[in-house]
Formats: C-alpha cells, structure tokens, sequence
C-alpha cells in the first residue's frame, strides 16, 4: 500500500474495511552521523524499511517521526531530540486516534536505537491505555542483527567496521538509498573497539567521551551493493517476524 499521507480518506476507510488494520509508525532521528552522513540517517532508514515492507504485506505505514531520544550525541552541531516521555506520549496519542478509525495492530519501527527507553514506555503506556490495539515494538538487535553480520563477515567486513554508528553498516545503506547524500571523502573511522563496549558506553557518557569523530565503526569501506542486502535481509527479517507475530495475535 502507498504510505497514509499519499491517501485520501475514503481510500484509507476502504482499506480498513478491506480488513487492513495494521500500521507500521516508523520513528528516526536528527542527530550527527560523523561527517560523511546527514542528520536525517536513521530516519531515511526507518523509511526505506516500513516502505519496503508495505511492498510485502497489507499495511499502512504512517509518516515517520523524525526526531527520537538522541542525547547520547550532546555537544555535536545539529541535534535534535525528545525526552522519552515526550517520545512516548507523541506514539501513544497516534496509536489512540488510529484506534478511533479502526486499526487494530500497530508495529512501532524505530532505526535508532537511542529511542530504546522511549519505546518500553510507550509498551506499558499503550498496555495500559489503548487495549484495543495489539502492539509489536521489535528490538532490531534481535530480529535482524545476526542476519546483517552474517553479511557483513561473508563480505570481510568484521563488526568493529560495521560498527553501531556512521559506520559502515549505515554508510552501505545510505549509499544504495541515497548516494547523493553521503560524502566518502569525508568518512574516517571513529571507535573500532569492542561493540558490546560501546554500546554500553553510549548511554552511560555519550559518542563525545567515546569518540570525537561521532562515528563508531568504520565506513571507509561501505559500499551500495552491500547496503542494498543489508536492507533486502532486513526486510525479510522484519517480514517473517511480522506475519508470525500476526498470526499470533488476537486483538480485542
Ligand atoms: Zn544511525
């Protein structure tokens, strides 16, 4: 299906009664990706994959939110950023409106993982709040992050590159999605050490105190053939995980 702001109302009650109850609501961020990507990364991924999966199944994709929980990245120009309960409450007031026009699953997909704290309050909220939509929040770790890695390796590509941030995995993906936006010349690595580390360190002291290039990874090598199956296998993940979750979920 086209995504919901490229529908008119009758369109959008004629897919509800079709019985296609389930939006995707994918959520970005504005915040440095080191020098050689835009602010805008993660959400020019969140849309690439909610659209993608709109291609597979019969949902509505809603319009990304394009600022999330970015703190961790405090000190660099450009950022943009909501506490967590801001984020939240923006999720959970969307979900009660769409619950009013008939949506019945709703799967929140967020390409920034910085938005973690945000997304386990908008469960409980939701939970508690809206019961008549069943909800999925998928962790991407989970889903997918084998399945990248595995592409990552076949490819010589070990995770210090592919890294968390601005690295490699990112740049691929934004140079099969949008090359025009990302500036090689300019891509250094960052911080190539233990990634468990990292991410740890992210939130406890954020990039700066981790890194001062921003990047965590290393993008010198990215490339758009690779970025283009990290995003087909991502895709793919989403997809089976979603139609089973489906399958298993009976809303009220
Ligand atoms: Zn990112």
């Amino acid at each position: 299906m086209k995504p919901l702001a490229e529908l008119t109302e009758p369109m959008v009650a004629q897919a509800i009664a079709a019985g296609v109850n389930t939006v995707i609501l994918p959520l970005g961020a504005t915040e440095q990706h080191g020098s050689h990507l835009p602010m805008g990364t993660d959400t020019w991924r969140a849309v690439a994959l909610a659209e993608r999966l709109a291609e597979r199944l019969p949902v509505l994709v809603a319009p990304v939110i394009p600022i999330g929980c970015s703190d961790e990245h405090s000190g660099f120009a450009g950022l943009l950023s909501l506490d967590a309960e801001t984020l939240a409450a923006v999720i959970v007031d969307c979900a009660r409106r769409m619950v009013a026009w008939g949506v019945r699953h709703l799967i929140v997909l967020s390409a920034h993982g910085g938005n973690g704290h945000a997304l386990t309050l908008a469960a409980a909220r939701l939970q508690q709040e809206v019961p008549a939509l069943a909800v999925w929040i998928p962790d991407a770790m989970l889903v997918c992050g084998a399945t990248v890695l595995a592409i990552a390796e076949q490819d010589g590509i070990p995770l210090s590159a592919l890294g968390l941030h601005a690295g490699e995995g990112e740049t691929s993906e934004l140079l099969h999605l949008s090359p025009e936006q990302v500036r090689m010349d300019l891509a250094v690595p960052g911080y190539t050490g233990d990634m468990p580390t990292a991410l740890m360190q992210l939130v406890a002291v954020g990039t700066q105190a981790l890194t001062l290039t921003g990047v965590v990874g290393d993008p010198r090598q990215a490339d758009a053939g690779r970025g283009e199956r990290y995003l087909v296998a991502q895709t793919a993940c989403y997809e089976t995980a979603l139609r089973q979750w489906l399958t298993q979920t009976n809303p009220v």
